[in-house]
């Protein structure tokens, strides 16, 4: 039976939390309970340790997921949240090789500025230049990009990607990582709308640059409706309707219609009010949860070679994001 510590106070700097979610109990381990959703492990007994990294990561449902993943596939591993800030950044990669965590999810603020600290980075995490995924390789740390292909695949799945043209709106490090799976996808042009100008023209050069085909625009009113008559699926990259602000939408629901297929990335609450707008306007929509998922599995794929049981972690998320969402 776990021990109750409501009140327990998180040290400063580089903390550890959310080792587990009461989904595993391997003997021999113990768990200390810091309030109704987070819990702390010894880890004596665990073969291996994965986290995640970045400040802050107490909302993040990626402990949960990938320690369900680990259980349900009998893996004798365990994933814990590290909120790390961004002096202590260097040093915590060094404890990471030191210790010998075997990988790790990296959040922001560090998805960029931790890449002069790893020693080989993939070939897609270098176009994108940003890193959510790393794994251990006998003491090298090799960076991955797993974001965008986890946006793409339940798009994909959806809609087909290939020569559909796109509507992008955001211009920050999701649409980034988007942008660059869409190219690989083939998809015939990606329009790019976002609240600063200048950053949706800088990703815009960098998409042509790498053979696409994109064009840029403002998020008024007036441009959006413009831009969203030639376009088969839309997307928000923005965090516009993130918890707290639920009654926010960076797109007006009245230019949805029945053909669009539409993702947003913001996967908390489950439905933002842009997906609400999109859905009774009759079009077909992606929980932003569903990128989630994609990109939890193939991060968990990458570290253990082994078929991410998606369906487990899935079901995880969505148990922890309940109906109303992760407060
Ligand atoms: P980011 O690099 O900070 O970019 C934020 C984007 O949102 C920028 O385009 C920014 O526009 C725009 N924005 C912010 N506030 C706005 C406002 N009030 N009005 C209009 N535009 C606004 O952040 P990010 O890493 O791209 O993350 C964006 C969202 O994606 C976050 O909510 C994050 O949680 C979510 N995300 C989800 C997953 C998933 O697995 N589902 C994975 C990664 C990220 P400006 O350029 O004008 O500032």
């Amino acid at each position: 039976m776990a021990e109750q510590y409501p009140d327990t106070p998180r040290t400063q700097g580089s903390s550890v939390f959310l080792c587990d979610s009461e989904s595993r109990g391997i003997s021999g381990s113990r768990s200390l309970y810091i309030n109704h959703k987070t819990v702390y492990r010894t880890c004596a007994f665990v073969m291996e340790i994965y986290g995640l990294i970045g400040c802050p990561v107490e909302h993040s449902v990626s402990p949960i997921m990938q320690n369900a993943a680990f259980n349900g596939l009998g893996i004798d591993a365990t994933y814990c949240g590290f909120r790390v800030s961004e002096d202590n950044l260097k040093d915590a990669v060094k404890g990471i090789k030191a210790l010998g965590i075997a990988g790790f999810n990296v959040t922001i603020p560090h998805k960029e500025s931790i890449i002069p600290f790893l020693d080989i980075l993939e070939e897609k995490a270098l176009g994108i230049g940003a890193v959510n995924t790393v794994k251990n390789v006998a003491g090298r740390l090799v960076g991955y990009n797993t974001d965008g292909r986890g946006a793409v695949i339940p798009l994909k799945n959806a809609a087909g990607l290939d020569g559909r043209n796109v509507l992008v709106l955001g211009a920050g490090g999701a649409s980034r990582a988007l942008c660059h799976a869409l190219l690989d996808e083939g998809v015939g042009f990606i329009h790019l709308a976002n609240r600063t100008p200048e950053r949706a023209e800088s990703l815009c050069k960098e998409l042509m640059k790498a053979g696409g085909s994109c064009t840029t625009s403002g998020l008024s009113k007036r441009e959006l409706a413009e831009s969203v008559k030639d376009v088969s699926v839309v997307v928000n990259c923005t965090s516009v309707g993130l918890y707290p602000e639920v009654d926010e939408t960076p797109f007006p629901g009245e230019l949805f219609n029945s053909d669009l297929v539409v993702l947003d990335v913001v996967y908390n609450p489950l439905e933002t009010r842009f997906l609400r707008d999109a859905r009774e306007a009759g079009a077909e929509t992606i929980p932003g949860v569903e990128m989630l998922v994609w990109q939890g599995a193939m991060a968990f794929e990458i570290w253990t070679s082994k078929k991410a049981p998606v369906e487990l972690m899935r079901e995880a998320a969505l148990k922890a994001l309940g109906e109303g969402g992760w407060k």
